[in-house]
């Protein structure tokens, strides 16, 4: 099979690609932009020409994108190119809007008439796999979880824009019956996620002795699942899903945001008993919260692991200590990525919007 995936230079993305490559035979197309967020040494075990091969393409580009379908054939797509930080989406809305909803769309009517030109068994076998996220449901209170049946309401712009790319895949698929599968995946965590992020960042900024800046109160909640516990999943869903359903993925794994930096102090005490600024939980500074900062989200994702036998294998604790342990033995790739594009600035937090 040979799937095309889009975002194959980001965090997921670059993860799925290693993982096809790694763990199936599938061939691969990786479709990136090449934005801020991405990074080509992600790929540098997969990128030899064999059974990978990377496009420069950006989504919102209809002759590119149909000039990749047409030249490399795919039998799937992985959809995973997006813009994808929320305090970003904050302060410029408008290239969440372009990249995720508009370039959504581009790729929905790309794979659309590719698809339509397919004879027909391979018409039947083409799958177009939307990944979205659990923001979509909107925010928690104390109790409850996200089923596939939660009725949307995002919060940010970010999120309101993945809500957004995920109507229109479903639409593609109502109305023109592109073969359209969509997956709701909570907080992910693992090697090469880009240093903005709550667990890079922490980490960077403990490594550094800077201070570690928890938004708000910190009691914020998240379902954590390590990211190729996630790949496995989209991996999953591409093989046996239903098509025209969509699927939740969770960790089973919720902590709130102090105790995930807290746990990321422990380890790096563990890691580096002669640092300086030990113990890193003395870092902790609490700052102004995000604006419309959802409290919790926590995903039920009973539907995937009954139909389609999916669970994680990774442990929160045993992700996370890995994780940082990545970080330290990879810091070259982070220090590079924070001395040249992001080193730990607030984003999300323009003057006007902040409302006590
Ligand atoms: P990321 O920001 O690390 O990677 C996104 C990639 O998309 C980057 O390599 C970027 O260059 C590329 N991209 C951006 N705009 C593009 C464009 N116009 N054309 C082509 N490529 C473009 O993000 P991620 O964390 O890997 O997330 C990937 C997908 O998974 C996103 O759709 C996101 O909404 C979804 N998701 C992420 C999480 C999470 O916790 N990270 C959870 C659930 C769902």
């Amino acid at each position: 099979m040979k799937i095309l995936v889009t975002g194959a230079a980001g965090f997921i993305g670059s993860a799925a690609c290693r993982f096809l490559i790694r763990k199936t035979n599938c061939s691969v197309v990786g479709l990136d932009a090449l934005t801020y967020a991405s990074s080509l040494d992600c790929l540098a075990e997969v990128n030899d020409g064999q059974r990978f091969v990377f496009e420069r393409v950006d989504v919102c580009h209809p002759g590119e994108v149909e000039r990749v379908f047409r030249e490399h054939r795919p039998d799937a797509v992985i959809h995973l190119a997006a813009q994808t930080h929320v305090d970003r989406s904050i302060d410029v809305p408008g290239v969440f809007i372009q990249t995720n909803i508009v370039g959504t769309y581009t790729l929905l009517e790309a794979a659309r008439h590719y698809w339509t030109s397919l004879d027909r068994a391979d018409r039947d076998s083409f799958r177009f796999l939307h990944v979205s996220t659990d923001e979509v449901y909107g925010s928690l209170g104390a109790e409850g979880r996200f089923s596939e049946d939660t009725p949307y309401a995002p919060s940010s712009p970010y999120s309101a824009s993945k809500a957004s790319a995920d109507h229109l895949a479903r639409a593609w698929h109502h109305t023109y019956k592109l073969p359209v599968l969509v997956s709701n995946c909570s907080n992910n965590y693992g090697p090469y996620q880009f240093p903005e992020k709550l667990i890079p960042a922490m980490i960077m900024k403990g490594l550094r002795g800077e201070p570690l800046p928890i938004y708000g109160n910190g009691r914020n909640v998240r379902d954590w699942l390590y990211v190729e516990d996630h790949v496995e999943a989209l991996y999953t869903i591409l093989r046996k899903g239903r098509v025209g359903e969509k699927y939740n993925i969770g960790g089973n794994a919720e902590r709130t945001n102090n105790e995930v930096v807290e746990a990321i102090c422990a380890a790096l005490d563990e890691f580096l008993p002669d640092a300086p600024h030990r113990p890193h939980r003395n870092l902790i500074s609490f700052v102004a919260d995000r604006p419309g900062h959802d409290l919790r989200y926590a995903v039920d994702s009973r539907k995937i692991r009954c139909e389609l036998g999916w669970q994680p294998r990774t442990d929160f604790e045993i992700g996370l200590h890995q994780t940082v342990r990545w970080f330290l033995d990879n810091h070259d790739w982070s220090r590079l990525i924070w001395s040249s594009r992001y080193a730990g600035e607030r984003l999300g937090l323009p003057a006007m919007e902040v409302v006590p």
